[in-house]
């Protein structure tokens, strides 16, 4: 570790619980010291010390068009020269909802907040009042931010520090909600027959990502829209990693699968804080003051949130979407064969730009048998990367993040380097 990194990262450890003010951020699930990044461009982004990495964290999602997109940054250098919150309406938000309306067909009405987990807790109190019912169902593995009632069996950093839950959540909270197996249509029929008229909502990650990426099998997704409206309750994808990186209409486009009400983040504030939840118009009457669901935001909508959400939707033409398909195709079959080259029994999932290597030799269908992957050898092929030059999610159970400036250069230098990771038996 450079001088300057390691002085960072000390003085970051007297200040920041673990040293972060977002847990993955440590490094603990691979065992390495943390990195400090302070700048990014296109595929890349430089530590403290000026060390360049190939980047697959792509700011956990938001970054699909690489870092420092010029037209990105101008757009927030053009908003912030009006001044930043201004407390009331802003054209810009009226812009970002309409393009995200266009996109979504789902949509009728939305709601901007400053993050994924209030998009998500806001849906389900919107979810609970439209129902007059309190369960809620989600998934295993599945993450949905870090409000109390989908702490619950949660992935993502959890998982990888192996903790189920979170302290501090109350038992009675983490009761409302019913956690299943992913993909696993019996458990869906079987919750439902079993709680009959007390399931408000069914949350789920239309494509895993927090446990590593795990794909719907076919018709689990179709199974969900058909359980949720035989039982009068509410189906929620949520799409803050999906939305906008499965394509503009994101998870429920690809998979033609319409929910109820949908959660949003990352891509649609160009890695500026945002969160959105819309769906059905009668919903989404409730929120206030339409309604009487309480949610607000002193700084929701705000004005360089949306400007770096229009300048980053305005990129997002077919023609990205297939290159980073293509991308992201030939990145994870370079990588499925290298494995096999050296005789690692690795499962590669993909969905479009979202990809995981799994260190066990079969596809996961659900969170309990993606922790049953190698820990260990996944945190000596990251470490080995690492220092070839190539920044994966520093744990087992993130999705890579290819992005839009990710070209052929890119995918053969990072086959490259999980070859000699391989090669010296590292994973
Ligand atoms: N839902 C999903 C599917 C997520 O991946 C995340 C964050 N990674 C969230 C919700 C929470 O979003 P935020 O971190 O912006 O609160």
């Amino acid at each position: 570790m450079g001088s300057r990194t390691a002085a960072l990262v000390e003085r970051a450890e007297r200040l920041f619980p673990g040293g972060v003010n977002s847990p993955v951020r440590a490094f603990r699930a691979v065992d390495r010291p943390p990195i400090v990044l302070q700048r990014g461009d296109g595929p890349f982004v430089w530590d403290a010390d000026g060390r360049r990495f190939l980047d697959y964290i792509g700011a956990w999602g938001p970054a699909i068009l690489g870092h420092a997109c010029p037209t990105v940054i101008d757009a927030i250098s053009a908003a912030a020269a009006n001044g930043l919150a201004l407390g009331a309406t802003n054209p810009l938000e009226v812009e970002l909802g309409e393009a995200i309306r266009a996109a979504m067909p789902s949509i009728e009405r939305l709601r901007f907040t400053s993050s994924g987990t209030e998009a998500v807790m806001s849906a389900l109190r919107a979810a609970r009042a439209a129902t007059g019912r309190e369960l809620i169902v989600k998934f295993a593995g599945a993450y949905h931010g870090h409000a109390d009632g989908v702490l619950v069996e949660a992935g993502s950093g959890l998982a990888t520090q192996g903790i189920a839950g979170s302290a501090g959540v109350p038992d009675a909270v983490a009761a409302l909600t019913i956690v299943l197996p992913y993909n696993d249509l019996g458990a869906v029929t079987l919750a439902f027959a079993r709680h009959p008229g007390r399931i408000s909502a069914v949350i789920v990650e239309p494509v895993v990502a927090n446990a590593g990426v795990i794909a719907p099998a076919p018709g689990f997704l179709e199974h969900l829209r058909e359980m949720t409206r035989a039982h009068g309750a509410l189906l929620v994808f949520d799409e803050v990693i999906t939305g906008f990186r499965l394509g503009r209409g994101g998870a429920q486009a690809r998979f033609g699968v319409m929910p109820d009400l949908t959660t949003l983040g990352k891509i649609i504030g160009g890695g500026m804080p945002i969160g959105a939840y819309g769906g059905r118009a009668d919903i989404m009457d409730l929120v206030a003051p339409a309604g009487p669901v309480y949610q607000a935001g002193t700084l929701s909508g705000h004005p360089l949130s949306m400007a770096a959400g229009i300048a980053t939707l305005t990129e997002l033409t077919p023609a990205r979407y297939e290159r980073i398909e293509e991308t992201s195709s030939d990145l994870a079959a370079g990588l499925a064969e290298a494995a096999a080259a050296a005789g690692r029994h690795v499962a590669i999932a993909q969905v479009g730009p979202l990809l995981t290597v799994f260190f066990r030799p079969t596809m996961p269908a659900n969170a309990a048998d993606a922790f049953g992957s190698d820990r260990a050898a996944y945190g000596r092929f990251f470490g080995s990367m690492l220092d070839q030059g190539v920044l994966l999610p520093p744990s087992q159970f993130e999705a890579w993040f290819p992005s839009m400036a990710h070209g052929p250069a890119e995918v053969a230098a990072t086959i490259a380097a999980a070859r000699n990771a391989w090669a010296e038996r590292a994973g």
